[in-house]
């Protein structure tokens, strides 16, 4: 036989034990914001995830050569020619003064570039000079002369003036001639002349009334209907 107090004491352990397990199996009534680990509880007791997905980070930038060596002569050429079409527009046409970000972009697609180039060996001769002649995007202790100096993609100029620098390195391990970077701006038509290219998209006004709605504001292509 079990006394009375040995009863009640037996019933309230019980009690308790029936309580703090529902406690704990019941979800929480309110969405809560976990203090420890940031994660979200909605009602119910779903998580759900408040932080925005975060872009991956730009991988890749560095590592060694994709391609393999390109043994057409021709072919080998060809692409050259192209690329450094490509690549002076680009150092012509870029800001002339750039924002970080797009200083760093001018650094990656050229880093990038001496990775992915078609010519596996030129990419490695290309991969090896910007190791010598970095695109630099910060702001960097040079020796000679004894100066802070931030150059390469700090400006158009700059930029320019460094992508000539690098053509010439190649044109000397090649054995072609040197060639004179005051002609930058004669040999290339980069359209500079256009007007400024705005980086930011014009946002049409909805309240003005005379705009054509038949067209894309953006391109001009002609829209059809319900396709805005
Ligand atoms: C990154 C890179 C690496 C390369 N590595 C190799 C390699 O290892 N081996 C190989 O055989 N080929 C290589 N090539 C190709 C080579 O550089 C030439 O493009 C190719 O031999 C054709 O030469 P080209 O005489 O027609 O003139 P290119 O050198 O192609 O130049 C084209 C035009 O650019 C102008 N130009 C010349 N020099 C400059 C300069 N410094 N600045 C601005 N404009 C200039 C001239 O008007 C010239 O006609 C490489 C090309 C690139 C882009």
């Amino acid at each position: 036989m079990i006394s009375r107090f040995a009863k009640s004491f037996l019933l309230t352990v019980f009690a308790l034990f029936i309580v703090t397990t529902l406690a704990l199996l019941h979800p929480p009534s309110r969405a809560y914001i976990d203090p420890w680990t940031g994660e979200f509880f909605g009602e119910g007791g779903v998580e759900k995830d408040v932080h925005t997905p975060r872009p991956p980070p730009i991988g890749g930038v560095s590592g060694s050569v994709i391609m393999p060596k390109l043994e057409n002569a021709t072919a080998k050429a060809e692409l050259g020619r192209a690329t450094w079409k490509l690549l002076h527009t680009m150092t012509l046409r870029y800001p002339e003064t750039p924002t970080q970000d797009e200083r760093n972009a001018l650094a990656s697609y050229f880093r990038l570039s001496a990775r992915l180039y078609p010519c596996g060996e030129c990419a490695a001769e290309f991969q090896m000079l910007l190791k010598k002649f970095p695109p630099q995007v910060g702001i960097y202790f040079s020796t000679a002369p004894p100066i802070f100096t931030c150059t390469q993609t700090s400006s158009r100029k700059s930029a320019a003036g460094w992508l000539c620098f690098l053509h010439n390195q190649v044109n000397e391990r090649l054995h072609k001639p040197e060639f004179d970077c005051a002609n930058l701006d004669a040999t290339y038509d980069c359209g500079c002349g256009d007007a400024p290219v705005s980086t930011k998209t014009r946002v049409a006004d909805p309240m003005d009334l005379e705009r054509d709605t038949s067209k894309d504001d953006v391109t001009g292509a002609g829209l059809i209907k319900g396709g805005r």
